[in-house]
């Protein structure tokens, strides 16, 4: 497989800021915040991008949804609000062929998203 910044991170080859780990999820801050708040949560194994995930997949999927409820309640953004989106494909905005759920918060975020 080509190199992969966010299988690197998730195996501590490269540095990030790292938020949060359990056995099948890595957190770590964005560095190009979009939100005083934002997080990115990865799978620890490549998938590269939502699309790609599988039935078998079901349960790694949800894990990245309730991992992301904790490290919102963790950050204190669930008194306020915050946002989870995934960017499917280049037209989407995807530009890391990782899957990676952001959580933002910290600030209004207007609707849509453009
Ligand atoms: P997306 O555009 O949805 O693919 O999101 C990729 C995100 O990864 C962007 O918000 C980037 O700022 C972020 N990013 C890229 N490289 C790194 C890195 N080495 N550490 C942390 N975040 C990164
Ligand atoms: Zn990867």
């Amino acid at each position: 497989m080509a190199a992969c910044i966010f299988c690197d991170i998730a195996a501590k080859k490269i540095p990030a800021r790292i938020a949060g780990e359990t056995d099948q999820l890595v957190a770590f801050h964005d560095t190009r915040p979009q939100a005083p708040s934002h997080l990115l949560i990865v799978p620890r194994r490549h998938v590269a991008a939502v699309a790609e995930l599988q039935p078998a997949d079901a349960d790694l999927a949800g894990r990245m949804m309730l991992f992301a409820a904790d490290l919102a309640e963790e950050l204190g953004l669930d008194r306020t609000g915050y946002r989870l989106v995934v960017n499917n494909g280049p037209g989407a905005g995807q530009t890391v062929a990782h899957l990676h759920l952001h959580l933002l918060g910290g600030r209004d975020l207007s609707w849509p998203p453009g």
